[in-house]
């Protein structure tokens, strides 16, 4: 656990309490170890809309196994998820309702762009399509491809948590706050 700090115990072993707490004493900040929780137990919610599910699905299976990064058990209702996995294209009819989805998430939340259509809006270059996501909700990562291999997703996963681990760990923060803070950043 790099970013936690091990205590050991004296080896000369005169006080026997001392010796029996041997690595089990650790000590770290507030804010990391909140950080390291909640970056090993990410609930995704994944709003697939076209061709790049298919990847999406490949991500639980065998030589992916998102499972190692906590990731894997993806929930159905934005209340009990917080990462957004936008998954395919974006049309304007889906937009408001890909709001919605986002502002029913709790804080802290945190959203992918999965793929070059979630992105840019690929090579949907018209009317109908919304040329990236964070025209309608803030992104936190980026995946490339059309689609994405699932190795480029687990590479975003991996960006993504360590911006977990590495911000500030707001507790009861608010959504207009969170905005703010992006907004400053
Ligand atoms: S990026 Fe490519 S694979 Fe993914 S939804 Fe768009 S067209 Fe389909």
């Amino acid at each position: 656990m790099e970013e936690c700090r091990v205590v050991h115990s004296p080896t000369r072993g005169q006080n026997n309490e001392e010796v029996l707490l041997g690595d089990a004493v650790v000590l770290t900040k507030l804010d990391r170890a909140i950080g390291w929780a909640r970056k090993y137990s990410i609930f995704p919610y994944p709003f697939a809309t076209a061709c790049c599910a298919m990847e999406y699905m490949a991500l639980s299976m065998t030589p992916y196994d998102i499972d190692r990064f906590g990731a894997l058990l993806p929930r159905f209702s934005p209340r009990q998820a917080d990462l957004l996995m936008v998954i395919g294209t974006v049309t304007c009819r889906q937009a408001p309702i890909l709001k919605r989805v986002y502002e029913q998430m709790a804080e802290p939340k945190w959203v992918m762009a999965f793929g070059a259509c979630a992105s840019t809006g690929g090579f949907y270059d018209n009317y109908t399509t919304v040329a990236g996501i964070d025209r309608i909700i803030p992104v936190d990562v980026y995946v490339p491809g059309c689609p994405p291999r699932p190795e480029n997703v687990l590479d975003a996963l991996m960006a993504l948590q360590r911006k977990i681990q590495g911000q500030k760990q707001l507790l009861g923060e608010t959504l207009a706050g969170r905005l703010q803070e992006r907004k400053a950043a």
